[in-house]
């Protein structure tokens, strides 16, 4: 018998899956409103312009090489990241007790983040949200956490955030439980706090001794404005919090496959941040050794760059002001074929959760060729000006 005779088939990654299927379907009205990337009103995938110009201006430079980047990132990338979450002015910044490593990504700063708690800090009890984006789970399990305890957080029956339900999780937490906490444009619900809600969830985890660490997957989604959706990562940090932020620039630059993204680590001390860096540079040389440079060179440039960064953010507002759109319209498309879906109007960034059943989702993708998450879950950006009145009819079907 072979080595490998008695390994199984491990179970398909949803969203993935789905996408194998929408590309395998021939039907002319097919619709993928799975996985979570930005599409064009002509449901293409879009390099933002900005993003052309500095690839252009790199291809012409002569001085670049390949050479390995220092283990910890690229410098001028991490503080520029680290710059737009918090701020120029964060107290953080300017007390010097703030630093940030280079990842693979948000998944690999959610990675490296939890490892740190895991097995430097001995925490053992993570909180994530019911429901939440699945890989938190799935990395805190990797990393041989014991307890992965869900917090309420959406009430199915109303549509909107179960506030009382996610207050009560957290005041029954043991201390030193890490809270994984979405900093807006929460994913899959689209339903994020209010500032009065934050400032409430940020007294209890004061009080109880929990640590707070924000995924930050989608700044710009939520609003088209960056300072704003920043807002909780910076009150908490006001609030006098050391705490975790896991920072992805796939969704807001667009650079989905360059794997470019942050762990954000904020101390009380200065003195401690050394420290804190030293031990995340052992984690990261035994997990990639050395992060990529393309897709942090992108981001550094252009943050570091007046003209380039304005340009950026009027990307970023097309982005959202395309899904802003496209939330209005599939809302009185519904509405005149007699629904209320106001749901879909309330919710910021690329989801929304429809609050359609399983059996109603299998009617649409196994019957209409729409694609979409078994939980209702559905990309915005998946959804044109061409596509939506076919859409609009067909979950009025699932409906009735
Ligand atoms: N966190 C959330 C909530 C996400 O939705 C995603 C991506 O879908 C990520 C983290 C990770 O993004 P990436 O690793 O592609 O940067």
């Amino acid at each position: 018998a072979g080595w490998f005779n008695n390994v199984d088939l491990a179970p398909a990654i949803e969203v993935f899956q789905l996408t194998a299927r929408y590309r395998e379907d021939t039907d002319p009205h097919k619709v993928n409103l799975g996985v979570g990337a930005y599409r064009t009103d002509e449901g293409q995938p879009w390099v933002l312009p900005v993003v052309r110009n500095v690839e252009a201006m790199k291809a012409a430079d002569q001085t670049l090489n390949h050479e390995y980047l220092p283990i910890v990132g690229k410098p001028d990338y991490r503080k520029a990241g680290v710059e737009l979450l918090l701020g120029k002015a964060s107290p953080a910044v300017t007390q010097n007790r703030v630093d940030a490593i280079q990842a693979l990504g948000g998944t690999g700063a959610l990675r490296i983040g939890f490892d740190f708690l895991k097995n430097r800090l001995g925490m053992d009890v993570i909180y994530i949200s019911k429901p939440t984006w699945g890989n938190h789970r799935g990395i805190a399990k990797s990393l041989g956490y014991s307890k992965i305890v869900e917090y309420h957080y959406w009430n199915e029956e109303k549509m909107c955030l179960n506030f009382d339900g996610f207050k009560a999780d957290l005041e029954s937490a043991p201390p030193k439980s890490v809270i994984v906490l979405h900093a807006c444009a929460h994913n899959p619900t689209g339903v994020d706090p209010t500032h009065e809600q934050w400032e409430q969830l940020a007294e209890i985890m004061k009080r109880k001794q929990l640590f707070p660490l924000f995924d930050c997957a989608y700044q710009g989604f939520a609003t088209g404005d960056l300072d704003n959706d920043a807002w909780p990562v910076r009150r908490f940090v006001e609030l006098g919090f050391e705490m975790f932020a896991a920072q992805s620039f796939s969704k807001n630059f667009g650079l989905y496959n360059e794997r470019v993204g942050n762990l954000i680590f904020i101390s009380s001390s200065s003195s401690s941040i050394p420290m804190i860096r030293s031990q995340m540079e052992i984690i990261v040389r035994t997990t990639w050794s050395n992060p990529p440079s393309h897709g942090c060179h992108i981001v550094a440039t252009v943050l570091n760059n007046p003209s380039l960064r304005d340009e950026w953010e009027t990307n970023l507002k097309t982005m959202a002001n395309r899904i802003l759109q496209m939330r209005q319209l599939l809302f009185d498309k519904l509405k005149v074929l007699g629904h209320r879906w106001q749901h879909v109007i309330d919710q910021k960034g690329m989801f929304s959760y429809t609050g359609l059943n399983k059996q109603q989702c299998d009617f649409l993708v196994n019957r209409k060729h729409i694609y979409l998450l078994g939980s209702g879950r559905v990309n915005m950006c998946g959804l044109t000006t061409k596509n939506m009145d076919y859409v609009a009819q067909a979950i009025h079907e699932a409906l009735t």
